[in-house]
């Protein structure tokens, strides 16, 4: 699991061992801070020499720095090591949502300062301007030194390229969103599926030791899962791994922004349950609206929601069944809906799973609380730029 997939090329040059190197001691590092040199030869079965260069360079270059002493096992008190929070800023995005949101992050995945700009029926080329209107913002008293901007937006992205293949929500198509704030900016830019995105977040943020497998469910203006496996990523072949919320089992019922007709996300989304809820008590009009009638009780309400649980909870089923991984995350803004939806999602997945299956599998709320769409971009630029591997 916490073994490197990073492989150094076979001829590697002077300069590329070096990298490889300074990147598994700043990994150890992150890991698991603070650490002496000598813990560091030690977990990364680098010499004592190398490990004190590459320390001195990486101190040098603000990534790292010495945080006093630790306790001796007999000679000198050794000097402990950690990684500086704020050795590097980052600027992430979440544009999967009702407003776009930023926020400058540090190292640790603590949130310095955020800001969000709603997004009022954009799509298309307003939308982009939008997207560049918030890096402004959040640019405004220099995050230095700046890594780069992550991104996690709605649709199938070829991360690769930065490219949006296809963003129902935004109508984006090709677009590519990467190269264009790369040059506007002059930094480094990722960009990443918003579900994909919280999956790196809950994997990189939270939990220790960090999990083999993974299912991340996003619910807000769309539905879409991040699968971690093996500890990494899973993408698929064409990066729309997860998109199950535009999984239709016929033709029939509500058009859906794809062109299709009766995809999940038509029913279990936020967006599908403010319009389905409105039909019942005109009062509502948006996600707190819609929070409010269904945990006061709001009796046409409460069955819309809980009936649209039922049917995710089904095809969180169908996920069980198929990848028979063990944890399962909620995350999303329908996380304010609370516990009875919760347990309506788990009894309708576990109910639908074999009965091994569903002793063993555990369905919860994800546990960054914070901008989990941020703080995957994030995780995800780190990845790239530092190779903290993180991402495996
Ligand atoms: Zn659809």
């Amino acid at each position: 699991m916490s073994d490197t997939s990073t492989v150094l090329p076979e001829k590697a040059t002077h300069h590329q061992t070096r990298a490889f190197n300074q990147q598994l001691v700043l990994r150890a590092l992150y890991d698991d801070s603070p650490l002496s040199r000598a813990d560091l030869a030690r977990l990364t079965g680098l010499t004592r020499t190398s490990v004190s260069d590459l320390v001195g360079g990486l101190i040098d270059d603000g990534l790292i720095e010495e945080v006093g002493r630790g306790r001796s096992s007999g000679g000198k008190t050794p000097i402990l090591l950690r990684v500086v929070p704020e050795g590097r800023l980052l600027i992430g995005l979440d544009l999967a949502d009702s407003q776009f949101s930023g926020a400058v992050v540090n190292l640790r995945g603590e949130i310095l300062r955020s800001m969000q700009l709603p997004l009022e029926g954009r799509d298309g080329e307003a939308a982009v301007e939008l997207v560049f209107r918030l890096v402004d913002a959040l640019r405004a008293d220099d995050p230095s030194p700046l890594l780069g901007i992550g991104i996690g937006a709605p649709g199938v992205i070829d991360t690769r390229s930065g490219t949006v293949r296809w963003s129902v929500n935004l109508e984006w198509t090709d677009l590519p969103l990467g190269p264009l704030v790369e040059r506007r900016y002059g930094v480094p830019v990722v960009v990443a599926n918003d579900s994909h995105a919280a999956a790196l977040a809950e994997l990189t943020f939270y939990r220790r030791p960090r999990p083999t497998n993974l299912i991340v469910i996003k619910v807000g203006r769309g539905v879409g899962a991040g699968i971690i496996i093996n500890g990494q990523l899973f993408q698929g072949d064409g990066y729309g791994a997860g998109e199950f919320g535009h999984v239709s089992p016929g033709d029939e019922g509500a058009p859906c922004r794809c062109g299709r007709a009766g995809c999940l996300e038509t029913r279990a989304s936020m967006r599908a349950l403010v319009d389905a809820a409105r039909t019942v008590e005109p009062t509502i009009t948006d996600e707190t609206g819609l929070v409010a009638a269904f945990k006061t009780g709001v009796a046409g309400v409460r069955q819309i929601v809980l009936d649209a649980a039922r049917e995710l909870g089904s095809a969180v089923g169908w996920l069980i069944g198929v990848l028979n991984v063990r944890h399962v995350l909620l995350v999303g803004p329908v996380v304010a809906l609370g516990a009875d939806w919760l347990d309506e999602v788990r009894r309708s997945a576990l109910s639908s799973v074999l009965g091994l299956f569903a002793r063993d599998t555990q369905i919860e709320f994800g546990h960054v609380h914070d901008d989990v769409v941020v703080l995957g971009a994030s995780a995800l630029l780190m990845e790239q730029q530092l190779g903290l591997g993180l991402v495996r």
